[in-house]
């Protein structure tokens, strides 16, 4: 392989042609007219245009994409996450044009990106299933009976799901029959597809995936655990490895049935078996991403291991370098995705104008991101600036620089979600490894916000001083985490 394409933008884009860089391959970037000056596109070895922001008109335009690549004598694309990375009939195209999808085939992205199909391949393999209906579920008498057994709430899910998207908990019998018809018109409507089905609402769950990658030659091995339970909106916000509550025996068992879930789907390549945690640690199989995962970076601080390296060697071909019994884990890492959100107003999109963007340096800390300061924050697409990531000995090394990191990292001009972080990581219950996925809810108020931000006030201040002084010329206006004029995303919803 001696070029590829990375069908993707910002954050990830940059992070898979870096390693790229490192193989000695060229890259060859795509861009929308929102991303003409990212970064990605200049790092890129070669650039192509796809068109007008949105993304239906730019990076999901799967043939143009492939006629960029025979163009440019591209003989690899690598999707990144989100886009068109799970989309099978994509893949297929691809491998038809003789180009080297870097990820699964056709048939797994398939069975695994509809998760009624993956619990049915995952139950052959004698995987834990949440209790819950088995196929697609139409009947409101039929899906009262189920409920009955396996006790309200309940959870509706989309079938062809993702990104915490389609869900609906029901709590009681009186609400079943409207929320199923709501769920499936929704299903349709965001997802092209009305499948929906029943799975028991697990009580205090925490959320816990393992990395799996498997070879062409029958090699698969697992790279432990992630914990994502610090969410909003079913959505990861704050990840880490290994997780702070498994054994030993269950971080191994867990692993063996992700490692059994590949099987089940014949997968080649880097993926995530995702599983949810009861308060008896009793877990069970959610779904399979098919792709390099958001939070990927923390697997690779504690195992040392390039994940899109060997994404891109197993695309070649090449069997895998190490064992199971090669891997261990080394210490510990801490993830803090950063996006353009205001917490105080229930996480909602805060898209505006990076005024001030300084990086945090130093040993432990690594930061994964796409864009420059005094760029724009695109509407179009997915409002995450960066990814902020610490590693240490231990567990508290990694918490206590991840506290020096969101202090040492400056950004004015819109909100992020980096102050809740900060309060995440100072909260008794992620300090004693004792939370779930309702850490928000339960343990969050946007007031709590007010005693750090006023411990920040000095530091911001001297920040917007500073940057009025360097934009000598240009109007002066007091810009910083409060103030600041509408943002299009919000005028753009309401
Ligand atoms: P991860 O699953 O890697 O932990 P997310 O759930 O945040 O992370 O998803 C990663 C990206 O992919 C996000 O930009 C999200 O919006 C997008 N995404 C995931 N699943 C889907 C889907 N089914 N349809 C559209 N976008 C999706
Ligand atoms: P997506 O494709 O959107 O990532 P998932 O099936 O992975 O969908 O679920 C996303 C999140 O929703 C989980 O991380 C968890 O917080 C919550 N969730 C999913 N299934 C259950 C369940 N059966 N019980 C409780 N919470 C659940
Ligand atoms: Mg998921």
């Amino acid at each position: 392989m001696n070029k590829i394409l990375v069908a993707n933008r910002g954050e990830i884009a940059l992070r898979i042609m870096k390693s790229a860089r490192e193989m000695g391959i060229k890259t060859v970037a795509v861009y929308s007219d929102a991303d003409r000056n990212s970064p990605h596109v200049k790092y890129a070895d070669e650039a192509v245009h796809l068109g007008p922001p949105p993304s239906a008109q730019s990076y999901l335009l799967g043939d143009k994409i492939i006629a960029a690549c025979k163009e440019l004598n591209v003989d690899g694309i690598h999707p990144g996450y989100g886009f068109l990375s799970e989309n099978g009939d994509f893949a297929q195209k691809v491998e038809e044009a003789g180009i080297s999808f870097i990820g699964p085939k056709a048939h797994s992205m398939k069975v695994m990106g509809d998760k009624l199909a993956a619990k049915e391949a995952a139950r052959e393999f004698g995987i834990p299933l949440v209790p819950g209906t088995e196929g697609a579920i139409e009947d409101p008498v039929e899906a009262m009976k189920i409920c009955r057994e396996i006790g309200f709430p309940v959870l509706i899910k989309a079938s062809a799901g993702g990104g915490g998207k389609g869900m609906r908990i029901v709590e009681k019998e009186e609400d079943l029959e409207e929320q199923m018809h709501s769920a499936i018109s929704e299903a349709k409507s965001a997802f092209g597809n009305g499948a929906v089905f029943i799975e028991k609402y697990v009580g205090s769950p925490r959320h816990i995936e393992v990395q799996v990658l498997c070879d062409s030659h029958g090699n698969r091995v697992h790279l432990f655990e992630r914990e994502c339970s610090v969410q909003r909106r079913h959505q990861k916000v704050i990840e880490e490895a290994p997780s702070a509550i498994l054994s030993e025996e269950l971080r191994m068992e867990m692993g063996q049935k992700a490692v059994d879930v590949a099987r089940s789907c014949d997968y080649l390549g880097a993926g995530t078996v995702e599983f949810i945690m009861d308060e008896s640690h009793n877990f069970y199989f959610m779904e399979m991403n098919t792709r390099l995962q958001v939070e990927h970076p923390v697997t690779e601080m504690i195992t040392g291991i390039d994940l899109v390296k060997e994404q891109i060697r197993v695309a070649r071909g090449e069997a895998l370098s190490f064992s199971q019994e090669d891997l261990k884990i080394h210490g510990h890492s801490i993830e803090v995705r950063v996006y353009a959100e205001n917490a105080r107003e229930n996480f909602m999109p805060d898209i505006g104008n990076l005024r001030v963007y300084k990086r945090p340096h130093g040993v432990g800390v690594r930061v994964d991101d796409g864009f420059e300061e005094g760029m724009d924050i695109p509407i179009y697409y997915d409002p995450m600036i960066s990814k902020l990531v610490t590693y240490g000995k231990d567990r508290e090394e990694a918490r206590l620089r991840m506290l020096r990191a969101i202090d040492d990292y400056k950004i004015v001009g819109l909100h992020t979600t980096m102050e809740f972080a900060r309060f995440v990581m100072r909260h008794e219950a992620f300090i004693s490894g004792d939370f779930d996925t309702h850490f928000v809810n339960k343990h969050f108020k946007p007031e709590f916000l007010d005693a750090e931000n006023s411990e920040e006030g000095a530091d911001i201040a001297g920040m917007i001083v500073a940057k009025i002084m360097a934009d000598n010329g240009k109007k002066a206006e007091v810009v910083n985490g409060t103030d600041k004029g509408p943002s299009n995303w919000k005028m753009k919803r309401l």
